[in-house]
């Protein structure tokens, strides 16, 4: 499957809004190649010889539903520092991650949410959990999971699960009002 700018879905097409389903476990051949082919373009898209030369725009997601298959499937690599300091890479292939708790307090990049099905840019902060706990099946360590993400990954995946339900970021974004004061945010 060829995944780059000009096959991936954009929100002009109303197929980006439709529901995606859970998959069956243990995942069929298909799903598994799916989701390596999502985690391929991710990857990829970060390295800038392999992005010019294949027309991928950068990503730290990206979820089934964009490449026109309406399954919960999607490709996380988010690069962050840990409490030391020291450099992390966080990166899934999950099948049917769900939220199962979030965080009271809230968090939003102060530079707001891209995506690559959105060409355009829409200003304005996408509030969001600051923290939320995610399980789900990931097929890069072929086990189930349970992440604890904060901050920028707690995004991330929230971004990404998001796309399950056919939401998009600037859904989340209030025109009248769309860099609101968030008391207790965290802002990344
Ligand atoms: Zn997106």
């Amino acid at each position: 499957m060829l995944i780059n700018n000009d096959t991936i879905i954009k929100d002009d097409d109303s197929f980006i809004r439709t529901k995606s389903e859970p998959v069956e476990l243990p995942l069929s051949e298909e799903n598994k190649q799916i989701l390596r082919e999502l985690f391929q373009y991710v990857q990829d898209s970060t390295d800038e010889e392999k992005a010019q030369k294949l027309n991928l725009r950068p990503a730290v997601g990206i979820s089934a539903i964009q490449i026109g298959i309406p399954r919960q499937l999607t490709a996380v690599i988010v690069h962050e520092y840990d409490k030391n300091d020291e450099p992390i890479t966080y990166q899934y292939m999950l099948a049917n991650p769900k939220i199962v708790s979030r965080s009271i307090q809230s968090a939003y990049l102060e530079n707001g949410e891209g995506c690559l099905s959105v060409p355009e840019e829409h200003d304005g902060f996408v509030v969001r959990s600051a923290r939320v706990k995610v399980s789900g099946y990931d097929l890069l360590t072929d086990q189930n999971v349970t992440i604890r993400a904060r901050g920028y990954l707690a995004i991330v995946l929230q971004h990404e699960i998001d796309h399950f339900s056919g939401v998009l970021f600037y859904d989340h974004i209030d025109p009248k009002n769309p860099h609101p004061d968030v008391p207790g945010a965290m802002v990344i």
